[in-house]
C-alpha cells in the first residue's frame, strides 16, 4: 500500500533519545515552509524536525522531500531518525528509523485498511474481524428470527419485518404472537379484543362477554310457564308474565271483594263473562259493610262534636231572609243543633219562629226548647226539672252598655212535655211565644250584620235568672 507522508507524519513523534545538537547540526534550509502548522513533536522536538513536519504537512510528497533533502548525508541522517508508529496512542508499541515506518504501516494492526469484503470503509486491522462478522454491510448474516440468510445492509432492512419474530399483542392480554400471525390474532383469538354480544350488539371485552351473557337483558328465554309464547328475550319476561302469559296465575279482579278465583289470563277473562252476578253480590255486599261504616263513623264524629255544657250559643245569621221566608211560609221553624245538659245528662233542642207562633203570630220572635230522647235517659231523673233560660244578645259596640233580653222559666213537673221523651222525636215544646216583639227587634243592637245570637241555658240549681 502506498500512502502520502501527509497522511501519517501528522502524527509522526520522535523518541526522546534523539539529541538536539544532533538535530542542529542537521539543519536543513527551507524556505517555503508554512508557520502555521502545528508539528506533533516528542519534548525534544528540534527546529529541523519543526521544518520536516511543516513541509509535510503542506502535502509534500516523499519525492520532493527526497528533493528538497538534496544532501544525502541529511537525508539520511533524518531517515535514520527513531520515531514512534503513528498508532502510538492507539497502543502500537513499534518504534524504529524512519525509515522503516512505511513498511511497518503496511502489516501495523493499528492501520486503517480498506474493509476485505469491499463496502468501502477505512478499518483499522486490528477491527477487521469484527468489522466483517458484525458491521460490515457486506456481511453475511442470517435472521435470528426467520434464519433466512441476509447481507448485513439488507438484514437492517429487513429487522423491524421480519415474520417470524416474537411480539406482545398491544391489547396488553399478554400473548407473544409471531408478527405475521398478530392481525389474525388480534381480530380472533385475543381475550382483550372488544366482540358485540350477539344478543343485544353492545361491545364487550372478549374475556367478558361469558360475565355479560349471564346477566344481558336480550339473551332469549323460555316461559316458565311454558305457555305458547314463542321465545322471549330476558328483560321482557316480567312484562309478558303481567300482561300477555296466557298460562301465569292470577286472582280474580274481584278478590278484594271476596272472589276467590284464581287462573290463567284466559281462564280469568271467562270466568269474569260467566260470573257477572256473583261479582256484582259480592260488590253489594261491599257497599252495604261500606254504608255501615260510614254510618258509625258519622255518629262518632257528631258525639265529638256534641256541646254537653247545657249552654247554647245559637247564632242565627242571614236572618232577614229567614224572617222574609218564616212571614212567607205558615209555621216555619228554625232548629238548633242538639245539646246536652253535661255528658251523661238531657238532650234538648231549641227552635224559633221568627214570624211568632200562636200569640205571637205575625207579631213576635217565639222560642221554645224541646227534650230529644237522650242515650242516658234511662238513668235520669223525670220529669225534667231544670231552670231554662232565654236571652237574646244586644251586640252594642260598649258591652257595659248592652241590654240583653231575657226570659225563663221552671217546668212545671205535671206538664207532659217534661217527662221522659218516646223514641219518637216529640215536636212539643215549651218556651216564649211572644219572647221579642218585631219592633223590639229593630231596636238597640239585637241584630247586628244580619244575625242574632240567642243563648239558652239550663240550670239544674233552678234559680230564675231575671
Ligand atoms: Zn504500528
Ligand atoms: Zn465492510
Ligand atoms: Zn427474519
Ligand atoms: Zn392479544
Ligand atoms: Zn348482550
Ligand atoms: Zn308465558
Ligand atoms: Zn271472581
Amino acid at each position: 500500500m502506498v500512502r502520502s507522508l501527509a497522511q501519517w507524519t501528522k502524527t509522526l513523534s520522535f523518541p526522546a533519545r534523539i539529541s538536539p545538537n544532533k538535530a542542529a547540526k542537521d539543519r536543513v534550509n527551507i524556505h517555503q515552509v508554512s508557520p502555521t502548522i502545528t508539528p506533533t513533536l516528542s519534548n525534544n522536538s528540534l527546529s529541523k524536525n519543526n521544518e520536516i513536519n511543516t513541509m509535510m504537512n503542506n502535502h509534500a510528497s516523499l519525492s520532493e522531500v527526497n528533493q528538497i533533502y538534496s544532501d544525502p548525508e541529511s537525508e539520511k541522517a533524518i531517515m535514520s531518525s527513531i520515531v514512534y508508529c503513528i498508532h502510538h496512542k492507539e497502543g502500537c508499541k513499534w518504534s524504529d528509523e524512519l525509515r522503516k515506518l512505511k513498511g511497518h504501516l503496511n502489516t501495523c494492526k493499528y492501520d486503517a485498511i480498506p474493509c476485505t469484503s469491499k463496502c468501502g470503509a477505512q478499518i483499522p486491522r486490528v477491527l477487521m474481524e469484527d468489522h466483517l462478522k458484525y458491521t460490515c454491510p457486506q456481511r453475511r448474516t442470517r435472521c435470528e428470527y426467520c434464519n433466512k440468510e441476509f447481507t448485513g445492509h439488507a438484514l437492517e432492512n429487513h429487522a423491524g419485518h421480519c415474520g417470524y419474530e416474537p411480539l406482545y399483542c398491544e391489547n396488553k392480554c399478554g400473548m407473544k404472537v409471531h408478527r405475521r400471525h398478530l392481525g389474525q390474532h388480534k381480530s380472533d383469538g385475543c381475550s382483550k379484543r372488544l366482540v358485540p354480544c350477539r344478543y343485544c350488539s353492545k361491545e364487550f371485552v372478549a374475556d367478558t362477554l361469558p360475565a355479560h351473557h349471564v346477566k344481558c337483558g336480550r339473551v332469549p328465554i323460555q316461559c316458565p310457564n311454558r305457555c305458547d309464547a314463542s321465545v322471549l328475550a330476558r328483560e321482557d319476561l316480567d312484562a309478558h308474565l303481567k300482561e300477555e302469559c296466557t298460562v301465569s296465575v292470577h286472582g280474580c279482579h274481584f278478590k278484594d271483594a271476596g272472589c276467590r278465583f284464581k287462573g290463567s289470563r284466559y281462564v280469568i277473562e271467562k270466568h269474569l263473562e260467566e260470573h257477572c252476578q256473583q261479582h256484582l253480590t259480592l260488590m253489594c255486599n261491599v257497599v252495604t259493610k261500606q254504608q255501615h261504616q260510614i254510618a258509625s263513623l258519622k255518629s262518632a264524629l257528631s258525639r265529638l262534636s256534641l256541646n254537653y255544657s247545657g249552654t247554647l250559643i245559637w247564632k242565627i245569621s242571614e236572618f232577614t231572609a229567614k224572617m222574609g221566608e218564616a212571614k212567607s211560609k205558615e209555621g216555619m221553624e228554625l232548629v238548633s243543633p242538639p245539646f246536652y245538659t253535661s255528658q251523661y245528662g238531657y238532650k234538648l233542642q231549641a227552635s224559633i219562629f221568627p214570624n211568632g207562633n200562636g200569640a205571637g203570630e205575625d207579631s213576635h220572635i217565639s222560642v221554645y226548647i224541646k227534650i230529644l230522647p237522650g242515650e242516658y235517659d234511662a238513668l235520669l231523673r223525670w220529669p225534667f226539672s231544670h231552670s231554662v233560660s232565654f236571652t237574646l244578645f244586644d251586640q252594642s259596640a260598649c258591652p257595659e252598655k248592652a241590654c240583653n233580653i231575657v226570659e225563663s222559666f221552671i217546668p212545671d213537673p205535671t206538664w207532659k212535655n217534661f217527662q221522659r221523651p218516646s223514641i219518637e222525636p216529640d215536636s212539643l215544646g215549651f218556651g216564649f211565644p211572644k219572647f221579642v216583639s218585631h219592633e223590639m227587634l229593630k231596636k238597640r243592637h239585637f241584630m247586628k250584620e244580619d244575625t242574632l245570637f240567642i243563648r239558652v241555658k239550663v240550670d239544674p240549681s233552678k234559680i230564675v235568672a231575671v
